[in-house]
């Protein structure tokens, strides 16, 4: 079935004013859906940036404000967006933090936030829109995962944990929800040109750059053509699937 042909899906983008949930958002609206960035209240300079910077997707992109490690308060962002907007078909969970340290470094806060980020945020948001994608029989869940999740990374116990985590999560959820036309799948980005990888310095970014047989890093742009594509209508016989968007960093069969 064309995309044109259904009806005006909605989708949900977590960390949506993000490196890659910005793009997300703008490449879901082009496909024509209705989105909503969810992303922390508190990030009100980049909120208005987003606006600006999505101003000709006007109509096509709203902002809600949710803590995804908060448990009612993705619950009162479901019922909300269910209520303006009439459904939730679409969910992309993208919002993640880092707190890099080695193991023998890091502090129990540090591994606690990443994992109610990361990890926990995914069952927050999945737990309160499956009964209504359910209800529906449609639904396309994208979870973000990393390529530091399927190899480990140095520094990142946590961090890759939380990411091979939302794998497992993904393929279960995908075999309870396969017989409701929903599909759950992840996507594992390589190294991105965004702030996080930014946040690096040069050096280790050139030997990361080195390492990626395209030669360069990943665009915001890569990461959400995977998503946009997992979320179609006809994408509906893909499930507990991972798409590694990462330029041949890291190949697996
Ligand atoms: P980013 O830091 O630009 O965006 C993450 C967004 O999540 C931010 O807008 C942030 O405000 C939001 N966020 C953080 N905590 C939140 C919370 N409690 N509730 C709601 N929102 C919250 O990072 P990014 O590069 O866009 O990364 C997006 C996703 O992709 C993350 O899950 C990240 O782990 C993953 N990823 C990124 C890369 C990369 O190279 N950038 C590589 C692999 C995986």
């Amino acid at each position: 079935m064309n995309q044109t042909d259904t009806p005006r899906r909605v989708a949900i983008v977590t960390g949506g004013i993000g490196g890659l949930g910005t793009e997300i958002c703008r490449q879901l609206a082009a496909a024509g859906r209705q989105v909503i960035a969810v992303d922390l209240a508190t990030r009100a300079e980049r909120i208005e940036a987003f606006r600006r910077e999505l101003a000709d997707l006007d109509g096509a992109i709203a902002f809600e404000p949710a803590d995804v490690s908060d448990f009612d308060s993705c619950q009162q962002l479901a019922a909300r967006v269910e209520q303006q907007h009439g459904s939730i078909d679409i969910l992309v969970n993208a919002a993640g933090i880092t707190r890099d340290a080695s193991l023998r470094k890091m502090t129990s806060q540090q591994w606690h936030e990443l994992m109610h980020v990361n990890l926990d945020g995914v069952f927050n948001l999945c737990r309160n829109v499956v009964e209504g994608m359910t209800a529906r029989g449609f639904g396309r869940i994208v979870n973000i995962s990393s390529v530091n999740g399927q190899t480990g990374q140095f520094g990142q116990t946590n961090y890759s944990a939380a990411k091979a985590g939302v794998h497992g999560f993904s393929m279960a959820l995908a075999r309870e929800t396969a017989r409701k036309g929903i599909t759950v799948n992840t996507v594992s980005p390589g190294y991105c040109d965004t702030p996080m990888v930014a946040a690096v310095s040069a050096e280790i970014r050139a030997q990361i750059v080195a390492g990626i047989p395209v030669g360069r890093l990943g665009s915001p742009a890569d990461i959400a053509r995977a998503v946009a594509f997992l979320a179609a209508d006809d994408a509906g016989y893909i499930t507990g699937a991972n798409l590694p968007v990462n330029g041949g960093y890291f190949m697996s069969f």
